[in-house]
């Protein structure tokens, strides 16, 4: 059994006893020291002390640099990015504010449209759904540059009332994917209708050259987005600040 040297801190007779002494045991307590103080006097093991110092501070050391690694798991570069690009979006649009927004416009979407009932029904009894930037299919360069980004720019996860999305997504991507988790599946002519009335009422605008629609996919899409490239840049770029002019009033 491993000894060692434990001592009465009162009067310093140490002797040698095992560095786990059972608690009965008589070499924990020096007798002389007890009997004079009336309570008992435990003896203390000096090198143990030591021993449990060192372990308690490799302990707190260890603690300490796996804290730093989690930190550091948490704050990749990727991961920083990710979170930037769940909150905004192209030309600076704050996603989760316009996606509020977007969603409570739906509760007035005219009941003359295909699919309005399902989506108004939805928009007053559900919350906005959750967006987020997509796990994977996009990377960054090491100054946080996005570098590719593929396959398809949103995807709606409707059943989990949740949208992923790409880095800096579009207004009207954005938009696309609100209209399927207010109930829209397919791309048909019914999606597109209230995808353009949505566009339409946000940005006070028309959609032009509809009547040359006569199949519906992702280039009505690309005709929307095009149409209102202007508004949204505008409305969203965070103004500049103008140098201050000296006023003559
Ligand atoms: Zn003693
Ligand atoms: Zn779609």
């Amino acid at each position: 059994m491993k000894q060692a040297r434990w001592k009465c801190p009162t009067c310093g007779h140490g002797l040698l006893a095992p560095t786990r002494p059972r608690r009965n045991d008589v070499r924990r307590y020096c007798l002389p020291c007890s009997s004079k103080a009336g309570v008992l006097v435990e003896r203390i093991a000096p090198a143990l002390d030591a021993q449990r110092n060192r372990r308690d501070a490799q302990r707190r050391e260890r603690e300490k640099a796996q804290r730093e690694r989690e930190r550091k798991r948490k704050n990749t570069p990727r991961k920083v990015a990710a979170r930037q690009f769940s909150k905004v979006g192209q030309y600076g649009m704050p996603i989760q504010t316009e996606t509020a927004r977007l969603w409570r416009m739906l509760r007035h979407m005219p009941t003359t449209y295909r699919g309005a009932t399902t989506a108004i029904s939805r928009s007053k009894r559900m919350p906005a759904p959750k967006v987020a930037v997509k796990d994977k299919y996009w990377s960054i360069d090491k100054d946080g540059r996005v570098l590719n980004t593929g396959r398809s720019a949103g995807l709606a996860y409707t059943w989990q009332h949740r949208i992923a999305v790409e880095p800096n997504v579009s207004w009207e991507t954005l938009a696309h994917e609100i209209i399927h988790c207010a109930g829209y599946h397919k791309h048909d002519i019914a999606f597109y209708s209230a995808l353009i009335w949505l566009t339409e009422r946000r940005w006070r605008t028309t959609i032009k050259d509809r009547h040359t629609i006569t199949a519906y996919g992702y280039h009505i899409d690309a005709m929307i987005e095009r149409q209102i490239d202007d508004i949204v840049r505008n409305h969203f770029q965070p103004t500049p600040i103008e140098p201050t002019q000296p006023t003559t009033e």
